[in-house]
């Protein structure tokens, strides 16, 4: 069976086509370019800073920003363990050790208890990262760092458009990262962003992308720098994408009501909350199941009828080169949601009438195995 719905494709529909052409045929195909400036404008504006680097991917926008805080051997940097691979790997890349928090049981964002917890003379810094869309209650994390001088870079890679009391995603740390690989809220095929308000640190971010080259004498270098360069291609498709940016994010949020409403008081779904004060962006429309197994066999039966599924992120702690790394007592709440989660497909495009056949598809196949249970109880 082929896949009908995939769970993130990109809409491609407004100006990226010209865009790219327009770079291909004036030559301007590699990191200099008119695009790239244009991108980072509509970036930084997205995130309600004065600065955004563009990158090559979101990877290496989180390991530009850890380079450019000079995070080292010895340090270590609090992490949720439920996030993709890439929040932790960033962390090691700088030779730091990354700490594994727990995550809040409603929004299952990072939990602002069990960072405190965490917290030892060598803490450098947090990295919260707002999951499926959804944003991090940051007042506390804020607080935290505050009282203890740590650094604030929030993994903002699913989640831009975001909001938390009024204010964007990536503007509320020291630094936001962002991803723009195919499946994101927009993409440049891959790419990535650092967005900041300090000037101080948007100085040093361009001068470690570019290879660490003295702005004021070419081919002298007075450290080591990265080539995390975007290209003016990647930025072409970009800037298409920024200009939709706004219906993009609405489409988002629009699917997800439709989602509320055609699986709520479905038995054996727990559904996404929003909380008070937050907007999320919905990359992702996630939900939670009553167990692993059912879970499984409800994505299984989604995939037979070409309705593709994904299962939550692992946890990090429990992977074979973190097992060693310090946790909040194994993470308990992570290991519990990150077993029983799944993200319905949740592309901007898709129209009620596709929501109301993949929600039927999940209350059909919900039902018959509880009343199994039921009986077999
Ligand atoms: C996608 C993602 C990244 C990494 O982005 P890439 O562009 O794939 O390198 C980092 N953190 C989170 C939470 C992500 O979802």
């Amino acid at each position: 069976m082929s896949i009908r719905y995939p769970v993130a494709a990109p809409d491609l529909s407004g100006n990226e086509l010209r865009y790219a052409e327009e770079c291909i045929k004036s030559s301007w195909v590699s990191s200099q370019g008119t695009f790239l400036k244009r991108f980072e404008e509509q970036v930084a504006a997205a995130a309600g800073t004065p600065y955004a680097v563009a990158v090559c991917n979101g990877t290496a926008a989180l390991h530009l920003a850890l380079a450019a805080l000079d995070l080292g051997p010895g340090d270590e940097v609090i992490v949720p363990s439920l996030t993709f691979i890439a929040t932790a790997n960033a962390v090691t890349y700088c030779g730091a050790t990354p700490v594994f928090a727990d995550c809040d049981p409603e929004t299952w964002c990072i939990a602002p208890e069990s960072i405190e917890r965490l917290i030892s003379p060598r803490t450098k810094g947090i990295i919260p990262v707002h999951l499926y869309g959804h944003p991090c209650d940051m007042d506390p994390i804020l607080a935290l760092a505050r009282d203890r001088r740590l650094w604030v870079v929030e993994d903002a890679a699913e989640a831009m458009g975001a909001m938390y009391k009024g204010k964007l995603v990536g503007s509320l740390g020291d630094m936001g990262t962002f991803s723009f690989f195919g499946n994101k809220i927009i993409t440049t095929g891959e790419g990535g962003a650092v967005v900041t308000q300090c000037e101080r640190l948007n100085a040093r971010l361009n001068l470690l992308r570019g290879q660490g080259m003295d702005p004021q004498k070419r081919y002298w270098h007075n450290v080591v720098g990265f080539n995390y360069r975007m290209t003016n291609l990647a930025a072409a498709l970009g800037v298409a994408q920024m200009e939709r940016f706004t219906t993009l994010v609405e489409q988002r949020r629009r699917l997800a009501r439709w989602y509320d409403s055609a699986l709520s008081g479905v038995e054996g779904l727990t559904l996404p909350v929003e909380a008070q004060g937050s907007q999320s962006a919905y990359w992702m429309y996630s939900l939670l199941t009553a167990d692993e197994a059912s879970r499984d066999a409800l994505r299984s039966g989604l995939l037979d009828t070409g309705i593709e599924t994904r299962p939550f992120f692992y946890p990090i702690n429990e992977m074979p080169m973190y097992a060693a790394a310090p946790s909040d007592r194994g993470c308990p709440v992570t290991r519990d949601v990150s077993y029983r989660g799944l993200s319905l497909p949740s592309s901007s495009y898709l129209q009620y009438s596709d929501v109301e056949l993949i929600s039927a598809g999940l209350r059909t196949r919900l039902k018959p195995s509880l009343s199994r249970l039921r009986k077999a109880g």
